[in-house]
């Protein structure tokens, strides 16, 4: 009797330990699947290699939004939209063109034009490529949108914070900032770097605009 009352025992502890194995095989499962979806605004590939590698891992889908109608020329802007496109094939990631309406980024900017980089002008350009990315996230449905932008030395990561913070807050959406990145920006950049080397990346010399070519 006692030695059947073991074996009861043991067949309880099995069925137990089995129960809860699938339990916790489905409580992973649906939480793998309840991750969130982000739209990278990118503004070249060099910036976004780095970056593509990390979400990848965060978000369950990760969409590449190249809308930079600040580059100036057409000729330079083809140039960077290769090298996105390219990112986007390597990283399986969904790729989405913006409109290159550069006559419209002019008008916006107009008044600025002698403002150095990193002053007025920029926050107007910054503001008018997150507004747009915030606007397909939402359209698409996604939960997220961040940028490429703050991963460059030359750029201010607070300002692309703060702007990408107030869009995010009258869109009803979440901006991804810098620091929730866990990571150095010094890091970020040398990684992106040596990604874009190895991934052959057309690297520009310039930020985008025709104001920004001789401000170096
Ligand atoms: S310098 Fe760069 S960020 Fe500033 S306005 Fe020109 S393209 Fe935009």
């Amino acid at each position: 009797m006692r030695g059947r009352g073991v074996g009861g025992g043991r067949g309880n502890v099995c069925r137990f330990i089995y129960t809860f194995t699938r339990l916790f095989i489905y409580l992973f499962f649906i939480i793998m699947e309840d991750k969130s979806k982000i739209v990278l605004h990118t503004c070249c590939a060099v910036c976004g290699a780095y970056l593509c590698e990390l979400l990848k891992n965060q978000f369950s889908e990760v969409l590449i939004y190249f809308y930079n109608p600040n580059i100036y020329p057409r000729e330079e802007y083809e140039k960077r939209l290769a090298s996105a496109k390219k990112l986007a094939e390597i990283y399986k990631m969904e790729f989405v063109e913006g409109e290159y309406d550069n006559e419209n980024w002019l008008e916006k900017v107009k008044g600025l034009e002698n403002e150095p980089e990193g002053g007025k002008r920029c926050l107007v350009c910054f503001a008018m490529r997150l507004e747009k990315s915030a606007q397909l996230a939402k359209e698409r449905g996604f939960e997220y949108f961040t940028t490429t932008l703050a991963v460059s030395p030359y750029k201010d990561e607070k300002l692309t914070d703060e702007i990408g913070e107030t869009i995010a807050k009258e869109n009803n959406l979440k901006f991804l900032k810098s620091v929730e990145l866990n990571q150095e920006k010094k890091e970020i950049w040398n990684k992106t770097r040596e990604l874009a080397r190895k991934m052959e990346f057309y690297h520009q010399k310039y930020c985008g605009c025709q104001f920004s070519i001789y401000s170096k």
